[in-house]
């Protein structure tokens, strides 16, 4: 099966067409994921209508079945046909194969076109905050967003944060122009930091620095690529990979740790960027980043971090989104809040059913509930802990569902130290 968009292959429709009747046979015949999320539900009743014969998918049920995959990556870890394996089933890439020849024939829709610059979306909303911010929070001008682009009205969106964490950093960092030798780390803020969360990078700053790692942020950083991949926009996301790619290669190059504040911008980064970008270069990005979680928490195992903290957060509610989990970090942050003296951590390993941009659209809304349904359950159950995600995006459906606003494990640590609040 051919999933590297570099290649003809990759946006043949006929070809697509047999590579997904093929993974269709192939899932139909195994069903382990028949749990995950809706696309498989929907896939096996189809498949059942013809009595178990795949090759009668026709190419709009198909295009059904991958309108459902958000994209989480549960089947992938699950999944024992993976590549190397002869039937080189890789099937979310399958479903974004899918997704993109049709952006290609028939244009981006609106709404995939919104979410997938979120760059734009932010420097707008930046330019008022206030403004924006109570416009997001008007039922009546979000129902007329619905209809424009497709974002359900009652759905949570990022709040506008005043200033862009890059500026924040910039009169943070140990020098306006980087000088290598000098610097330890280089952090990759992601969009939802640097205009909707910029707390999570200043705590991230304020705790490297407190541990004495020096971390840059360079300028010029742009989206990962991930919102315009989930609308089928190869060539936005292969353009902001390229962009990215040339910005970090000094650094990667000089053996400098990316780190990515955002676990699915960590996870393009490592897993997409040599296939969407092809160099050297971006092979080495993909090797040298790390999730700001994972860096930290290998960091207190070595011994390397500070285990002096002025205040505990006794009992947390902690999140593990499935981008943290695809990049084999199950216990990261758990390990890492429970360094602190008191701090006692329950793990809640359910999908939130967001995943990037699907979670957002109307279409889909009430599905995204439903797959986040024991999630959300356990945040409500445990209302008097404090609420945790490493994903802002899944933070938002918890916080939809029960108005609790969970915060990043750094922003945890940082308080802990006693750092939230400094300069
Ligand atoms: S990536 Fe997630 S949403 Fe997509 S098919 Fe796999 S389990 Fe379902
Ligand atoms: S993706 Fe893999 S594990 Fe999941 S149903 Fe298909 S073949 Fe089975």
């Amino acid at each position: 099966m051919e999933y590297n968009p570099h290649r003809d292959e990759y946006w043949n429709q006929e070809a697509l067409h047999q590579d997904m009747q093929q993974a269709f046979d192939i899932c139909n015949g195994c069903r382990l994921c028949y749990n995950l999320c809706p696309s498989f539900p929907a896939l096996f009743q189809i498949v059942e209508s013809y009595d178990d014969d795949a090759s009668k998918v026709t190419t709009e049920e198909a295009d059904h079945v991958a309108d459902l995959c958000f994209q989480c990556k549960l089947c992938y870890m699950k999944c024992p046909y993976i590549p190397p394996h002869r039937f080189d089933l890789d099937f979310p890439r399958l479903m974004l194969r899918s997704k993109a020849i049709r952006a290609k024939k028939k244009g981006i829709s609106r709404t995939d076109r919104f979410l997938g610059n979120p760059e734009q979306v932010g420097r707008m909303g930046q330019i008022a905050p206030g403004l924006a911010n109570w416009s997001v929070k008007n039922t009546g001008l979000r129902r007329l967003m619905e209809r424009i682009y497709g974002i359900d009205h009652r759905r949570h969106l990022p709040r506008f944060a005043p200033t862009r964490f890059s500026d924040w950093a910039a009169k943070h960092q140990p020098q306006s122009v980087p000088n290598l030798d000098e610097v330890d780390v280089v952090l990759f803020s992601t969009c939802t930091v640097e205009y909707h969360e910029p707390g999570i990078g200043q705590a991230a700053m304020q705790v490297l620095k407190h541990n004495n790692i020096r971390a840059v942020v360079p300028k010029g950083q742009v989206c990962c690529g991930m919102p315009a991949l989930d609308g089928g926009d190869i060539d936005g996301a292969l353009r902001r990979a390229r962009a990215n790619v040339d910005l970090l290669a000094p650094y990667v190059r000089a053996g400098k740790p990316i780190l990515a504040l955002q676990p699915t911008c960590a996870l393009l980064l490592k897993q997409d960027y040599p296939t969407l970008v092809e160099s050297e270069e971006a092979k080495l990005v993909a090797q040298h980043t790390r999730d700001i979680t994972e860096y930290l928490a290998s960091a207190m195992k070595k011994g390397t971090l500070k285990k002096e903290f002025e205040s505990s957060p006794g009992s947390v509610t902690y999140h593990l989104s499935c981008h943290t989990k695809a990049q084999g970090l199950k216990r990261a942050a758990k390990e890492l809040l429970e360094s602190i003296d008191g701090c006692e951590v329950e793990m809640v390993d359910r999908c939130a059913g967001i995943d990037g941009t699907w979670g957002l659209k109307a279409e889909y809304y009430e599905e995204s509930l439903q797959v986040s349904q024991k999630l959300t359950e356990r945040f409500q159950a445990r209302h008097d802990t404090h609420a945790c995600s490493d994903c802002a995006l899944a933070g938002l459906q918890i916080e939809t569902v029960t108005d609790r606003e969970p915060v990043h494990p750094v922003e945890i640590l940082a308080r802990s130290y006693g750092l939230i609040g400094g300069s």
